[in-house]
């Protein structure tokens, strides 16, 4: 017997040829396939550079009616904070932290060493309270610097301090296994076993952009697993193109899909994403993939809410 596809099977029910016998079933998988993986388009905002490459960035998002997370080291905005605002500021973006100066809140195999209890305090405090005065709206999130590869799991004083600040989730889940890229696909979850069972991690997936071009100019470096877990998702050299770049997107958008995950948010740079491709073709390729697999997409804040509401 032919094999008849799901949008086949509608269109024949549409047309009257399939019996109305089929119909509870058809509601059945229709529903299950309704719930796709959300997509959040989120950016690590940290340095001079990404005020021209936001510009950039906001106009593409316009232009699809996209959310985003941004991420912003409170330094950065310091600087610009009229720019950022003017920018920033609209329903479409979640403006979340991404620490006050970039300091390390673990030891970290590649970024080096963590900083004092009194720094990380800052990192942490002064960061959402320059935000929330340039925005004048509550920022409930945290993006800890280079991430790690199991989160802040154990790190109990930095748990505390993002509970005592205000913090709802953080997003410090950055590395695959052994840190190792790419960061998989790695679902919520919350501190409860360290005792913050209303803080939440919600992870980055996919590679730091910028490791995939050497944008840090570290050059070949031990960075991927054996046996890997995402083959595929592993290029065989640096990527040259805004193409080859979304290539290896869209191994993580369709695995999403693939393995009914919550949710798929990539790890992306405004400085690197505009060294490399200052047009912007990739976040117009990935964004056109986005509506094409029916992802939902939203803020990291969106998915907080949807989260803790259990
Ligand atoms: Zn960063």
């Amino acid at each position: 017997m032919e094999k008849i596809s799901r949008r086949n099977l509608i269109k024949a029910t549409i047309a009257g040829s399939v019996g109305s016998v089929v119909l509870p079933h058809l509601a059945q998988a229709d529903q299950s396939k309704e719930v796709k993986p959300r997509y959040i388009a989120a950016y690590d905002t940290e340095s001079s550079a990404c005020l021209a490459a936001c510009r950039k960035i906001v106009a593409v998002h316009k232009r699809f009616e996209m959310p985003a997370t941004f991420f912003i080291v409170g330094r950065t905005l310091e600087a610009n904070p009229k720019e950022y605002k003017q920018l920033l500021d609209d329903p479409l973006f979640e403006i979340a932290s991404h620490s006050y100066s970039h300091q390390m809140l673990r030891d970290h195999i590649f970024c080096g060493p963590a900083v004092s209890h009194e720094k990380k305090q800052k990192e942490i405090f002064k960061a959402k309270e320059v935000i929330e005065q340039v925005f004048e709206r509550p920022c409930i999130g945290f993006r800890t610097p280079c991430g790690f590869d199991d989160g802040l799991k154990g790190a109990v004083d930095v748990l505390k301090l993002f509970q005592e600040a205000g913090h709802r989730y953080v997003s410090g889940l950055l590395w695959g296994p052994d840190y190792s890229m790419p960061a998989l696909l790695r679902r919520p979850f919350n501190y409860d076993a360290d005792g913050f069972s209303d803080l939440w991690e919600l992870p980055g997936h996919g590679w730091h952009e910028n490791l995939l071009k050497d944008n840090n100019n570290w050059g070949p470096k031990r960075l991927t697993l054996w046996p890997p877990v995402m083959p595929e998702a592993i290029p065989a050299r640096f990527v040259e193109t805004p193409k080859d770049e979304f290539e290896v997107n869209r191994v993580f958008l369709e695995k999403a899909v693939e393995r009914d995950k919550p949710f798929v948010s990539l790890i992306w740079h405004p400085w690197s994403l505009h060294s490399f491709d200052p047009e912007m073709k990739m976040l117009d390729l990935t964004f056109t993939h986005v509506r094409k697999l029916g992802l939902k997409p939203c803020t990291y804040a969106d998915l907080y809410r949807k989260v803790s509401a259990g």
